[in-house]
């Protein structure tokens, strides 16, 4: 707990908007199809320097909870992991982070526009 990641900044990344934590790269971004109540939120396989909340909260009208990510460094809200619960056995979640809380960061200027030609 608390334990900050140092992850490897030539690849585009996303970052705390608070503190400018690094939380997760680019290349972990699943999806940016996700609107949640704090407005648009992105999907990723995996995130760092974040902590989880110690509750779980339940959604109300749905067996799902959510437990709100806050950053590492700062304690600000970063995003949630949504755990969707269809049978017991068979749990499913998610990590969802709230694109207005971040900030995004390209390591390598030159790798970007060389992949914005091809
Ligand atoms: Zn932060």
């Amino acid at each position: 707990m608390g334990r900050l990641f140092l992850i490897d900044l030539e690849e585009n990344f996303y970052s705390c908007k608070n503190c400018e934590t690094p939380i997760a790269l680019a290349n972990h971004l699943l999806s940016r199809d996700y609107q949640c109540p704090y407005g648009r939120a992105y999907l990723f396989d995996k995130v760092v320097n974040v902590l989880d909340g110690e509750r779980e909260e339940p959604i109300p009208g749905s067996n799902s909870t959510i437990i709100h990510l806050f950053c590492v460094q700062c304690q600000y809200i970063v995003g949630f992991i949504f755990v969707r619960r269809a049978v017991l056995e068979n749990q499913r979640s998610m990590i969802i982070l709230i694109r207005c809380l971040l900030t995004t960061s390209f390591g390598d200027t030159t790798k970007e526009s060389l992949s914005l030609q091809g």
